[in-house]
């Protein structure tokens, strides 16, 4: 939504510009550091990183392509051409920087690297004045080599390599993000879209300057949800994490159902096959507790157990999803594969030692224990433990199966 309103902004700058002029002057400058100093404090390299970029980006096509007919005078100079392949590499390498802490090495080089690579563009620029020797020449004509047939970049003032180097970067973000289910990640991606409708806008102040602060506003979004995530979404599973259900419980009214899940001998699949192997299970079961019909929830409640709600208004089904949820799991061959075993499992027999070098399927079950709130049963709390009481019976009397 904040790309599409950069868009149809940037397009009615006509009427904008006049109004908020020193908003819209100053809303990357404004952005760029409101975000920077959030991102510092939560600890996002990648995002300060991306916005340096965009703010330096924005300054240097500022100060080095002179208005007002600049689009026309593009063909001379190297910068423009430089910063539109300098841009989306930058993303590419930023975006492989982990969250963590700031000063580190490698968020050190990656900021230094594309720095230098801003420096040697202007630089050359600099140098190039009306003398261009003919090397100068030649790093000009391979930035804006044309080796595509034309249509591909008929529409626009990007040359073709930066069209090239976008869409890497942006098929790159995109696997990243899907990958690592990275919101930050997506969110560089989509920011690039709109740093090709900044490029593309270049000559038009306003029209760049509003799409820069779309860029960074994006950049602001993903670091929000990606700082969400981090306090309510469970990292190995993917699944909502105790936080989230202590606040969806305390929201939820009625005779709604929650019931409490537990992978059965997980310790002993553990000390066998490796905590690895048993992270792998652990993810298995929760994609398939994800998959739980009739309006149910999943949550990672800690370790190796888990929790469904289910809305009052979906409780009366909730025996049945969960039973569907249990076979589903019970009847999932999980692939133990030779590799992932440890060298050394200090409970394996020598039966099992031999074994070593071949995979092998094992199965895994759950058992549920259901409860409803209602009768003696009225907080969060009451309920789960009612639910826990009835899971212990399921364990007690044989596993892989539900109780009430
Ligand atoms: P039961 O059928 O009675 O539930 O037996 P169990 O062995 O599953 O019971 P228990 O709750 O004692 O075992 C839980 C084990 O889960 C202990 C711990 O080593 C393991 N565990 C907890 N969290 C994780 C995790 O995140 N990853 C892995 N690999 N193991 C975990
Ligand atoms: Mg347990
Ligand atoms: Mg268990």
């Amino acid at each position: 939504m904040i790309l599409l309103g950069g868009f149809v902004l940037s397009a009615h700058s006509g009427w904008v510009f006049p109004r908020f002029a020193t908003l819209i002057t100053a809303g990357p400058f404004i952005l760029g550091g409101v975000i920077g100093v959030v991102a510092l404090w939560f600890r996002a390299p990648r995002i300060i990183l991306a916005c340096a970029l965009v703010v330096l980006t924005q300054m240097i096509l500022t100060h080095f392509t002179p208005l007002p007919a600049r689009a026309e005078n593009l063909g001379a100079g190297v910068i423009y051409p430089a910063l539109t392949i300098i841009f989306p590499a930058a993303m590419i390498i930023f975006s492989t920087q982990a969250r963590g802490r700031i000063f580190t090495v490698g968020a050190l080089w990656r900021g230094a690297l594309v720095t230098g690579a801003l420096g040697v563009a202007i630089g050359i620029e600099i140098e190039i004045g009306d003398t261009a020797g003919l090397p100068i020449k030649n790093v000009e004509a391979l930035l804006n080599a044309k080796f595509l047939p034309p249509f591909f970049d008929a529409w626009t003032v990007l040359p073709q390599p930066a069209l090239v180097a976008f869409a890497l970067a942006g098929a790159w973000l995109c696997v990243r993000a899907a990958m690592n289910r990275h919101v930050a990640e997506a969110a560089m991606g989509i920011a690039l879209i709109a740093a090709v409708g900044a490029f593309h806008q270049v000559g038009h102040p306003p029209r760049e300057d509003i799409l820069w602060s779309s860029a960074l506003a994006i950049l602001g979004i993903g670091l929000i949800q990606d700082s969400h995530a981090m306090a309510f979404i469970d990292e190995l599973t993917g699944l909502a994490g105790r936080r989230a259900l202590t606040m969806d419980m305390n929201a939820m009214g009625g005779r709604y159902a929650a019931a409490m899940l537990d992978v059965d001998h997980f310790k002993k699949f553990n000390d066998t096959y490796g905590h690895d192997t048993g992270d792998q299970v652990l993810k298995m079961v929760a994609s398939k507790m994800a998959a739980v019909g009739g309006g149910g929830r999943a949550y990672r409640y800690g370790g190796e157990e888990f929790t469904v709600l289910f809305p009052a208004s979906r409780a009366a089904d909730a025996r049945r999803h969960l039973e569907a949820v249990r076979t589903a799991i019970a009847e999932t061959p999980f692939r133990i594969r030779a590799q992932n075993r440890p060298k050394k499992k200090p409970g394996a027999t020598t039966k099992q030692k031999k074994k070593k070098s071949a995979d092998r399927n094992v199965t895994v079950s759950i058992s549920i224990g259901l409860a409803h709130r209602g009768g003696g049963a009225q907080t969060p709390q009451d309920v789960l433990k009612r639910a826990d009481t009835a899971l212990y019976r399921a364990k007690k009397t044989g596993r892989n199966r539900l109780c009430v």
